[in-house]
């Protein structure tokens, strides 16, 4: 046929648009140290570059019990808090499913939710002590009602004014409630609460990444950086004040010191000048509820990932004039938007990790993998059985429909997909480090001048991390850090301890309704 194109040509091509050399790497990241300049000097950036008015980090001394509440992922989480002043804290929590209608719906109906959640965890579990932290003067507390604190991790760009209220920019993550967009989303929260009559109030708005910070900060006595890498991505680092030129001659100013920062680096690249972005980007984004916007989320996370991995695997199977995948056939999880998880990613690769036989990537050379089954390595035979079962179990083939080379392809372009996301999330990483001086970048030969690594020479660098993504995915982690050794230098890059910020949200809400109410 005269349009035939070479089958290892079109996986070349695939290879070719998703993969991300170390030049290209520090491209983006000066891109992205840009950004957050513009970001910290002027309103209505895309990279918001939010002051949060958290203006220290806890060391784990903090004591006092209250409740939390976190919307922004994919359950809705009410928890008490119970901070024990020793770098522990107990804490006991409910989650609660939110419907797309919710999400998409009146913000009243919402945030109705939201408190009637909170009612009925308060129901189900003893109510928390009124708190009254050790430091508090107990004379002050007189007036103090017999309210419970709450801290509501919100985890959307919110142009923050206080610890205690701040304005909707934007929804993400797929939502898009009505009427929100402009309101104080303490205000919507704290009005739901008083129509059913409840006695709780909410004192601090927090950013998820905040509260990865802040629990990183308490449990680990320290914490430079707190990120996500969940259903969405984001981060919020330790800035000085100084340099957040946009907050103008407000008292935070005049105070000097540090703030918290949230990035909202899910924005990079919405100006879609910097990432090599492919058509399956593309295609994402121009059905997706929020075309053009979150450009690097949308490369990154864990809504997303399952859907960029579809749409390659799906322009095999539709291969002309020969299918390269499936023998052409679909089922519902790879012909639906949507339809596969990025979990399913996570199985794939974590079948072709474990276990027996080589380790290492392998590309599929087509005309190796044979026809069939014939023509696999040995050494690769096993795995490549793995990776089979579970594309049949979750992509809902039957079993004699997916052959060995089919899976040897699909483990291929999650293990693209994926590794893509991970060089991408130690940009981001990077940029922070770059950011607070820790380091230098490299020159064009990738090569290190004798400043990098000086600044806090030995210091440990804390990183605080939430997120199924970054949980789970096998070898993220390792992807990112070689991305974050590639622009900051292994000096650098070896003192970062990434660790999890356990219970992030929950303990971060806790730790900024305690700050609030020190300043009630
Ligand atoms: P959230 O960010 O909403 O608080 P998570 O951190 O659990 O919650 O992230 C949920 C996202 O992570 C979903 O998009 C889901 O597809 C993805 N996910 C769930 N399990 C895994 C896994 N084992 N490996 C990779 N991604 C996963």
């Amino acid at each position: 046929s005269y349009y035939y194109k070479d089958p290892q040509k079109v996986l070349d091509d695939i290879d070719y648009q998703l993969t991300l050399d170390p030049k290209t790497l520090v491209e983006l990241v000066k891109a992205f140290l840009d950004e957050f300049r513009t970001g910290l000097s002027s309103y209505n950036h895309p990279m918001a570059m939010i002051p949060t008015f958290v203006t220290g980090v806890p060391d784990g001394t903090e004591t006092g019990t209250f409740l939390a509440l976190d919307l922004g992922g994919t359950n809705l989480r009410v928890c008490e808090v119970v901070l024990k002043g020793d770098k522990t804290f107990s804490l006991r929590q409910q989650k609660y499913k939110v419907s797309d209608a919710l999400k998409t719906g009146e913000a009243v109906a919402l945030f109705d939710y939201l408190a009637d959640s909170v009612d009925a965890f308060l129901t189900s579990h003893r109510p928390p002590e009124p708190t009254e932290p050790d430091t508090v003067n107990h004379q002050q507390m007189d007036d103090v009602p017999d309210f419970v604190p709450l801290g509501l991790t919100f985890s959307f760009p919110v142009e923050q004014t206080a610890l205690n209220s701040g304005k909707i920019l934007t929804w993400t993550k797929g939502f898009s409630a009505r009427n929100a967009i402009g309101n104080d989303v303490v205000k919507l929260l704290q009005d739901a609460f008083d129509r059913k009559h409840m006695h709780v109030r909410c004192v601090a708005l927090v950013n998820d990444t905040v509260g990865a910070l802040l629990s990183r900060a308490y449990t680990g006595g320290g914490c430079i950086l707190g990120s996500i890498f969940g259903t969405g991505t984001n981060g919020a680092y330790v800035e000085q004040v100084a340099n957040i030129t946009k907050l103008g001659n407000s008292p935070a100013v005049a105070q000097g010191g540090t703030m918290v920062v949230n990035t909202e680096w899910g924005a990079f690249n919405n100006s879609r000048s910097h990432l090599p972005t492919t058509p399956y980007d593309n295609s994402l984004d121009r059905t997706s509820i929020n075309p053009r916007f979150q450009a690097f989320e949308k490369m990154i996370s864990g809504m997303y990932l399952g859907e960029i991995t579809r749409l390659v695997l799906l322009s095999l199977i539709d291969a002309a004039p020969k299918s390269m995948l499936f023998a052409g056939k679909v089922t519902k999880v790879v012909n639906e938007q949507w339809g596969l998880d990025t979990s399913v990613m996570s199985d794939v690769e974590q079948a072709w990790e474990s276990g027996d036989g080589k380790d290492g990537d392998v590309i599929p050379q087509f005309e190796e993998l044979g026809k069939g089954e014939e023509g696999v390595k040995p050494e690769f035979r096993k795995k490549l059985e793995r990776v089979r079962k579970i594309v049949v179990e979750k992509m809902q083939y039957e079993d004699g429909e997916v052959s060995l080379r089919d899976a040897a392809i699909v483990r291929w372009v999650c293990h693209l997909v994926a590794r893509r996301a991970a060089l991408l999330s130690g940009v981001a990483v990077a940029a922070v480090l770059l950011q607070q001086g820790r380091a230098t970048l490299p020159d064009t030969e990738g090569k290190f001048d004798k400043r990098n690594g000086k600044v806090g020479e030995g210091e440990r660098i804390l990183i605080g991390v939430d997120g199924s993504l970054i949980q789970f995915y096998p070898n993220f982690e390792r992807t990112m850090r070689e991305s974050i050794r590639a622009l900051v230098g292994g000096d650098v890059e070896g003192r970062v301890e990434i660790g999890l910020a356990k219970d992030g949200s929950g303990v971060g809400a806790a730790l900024c309704a305690l700050q609030a109410m020190k300043q009630y």
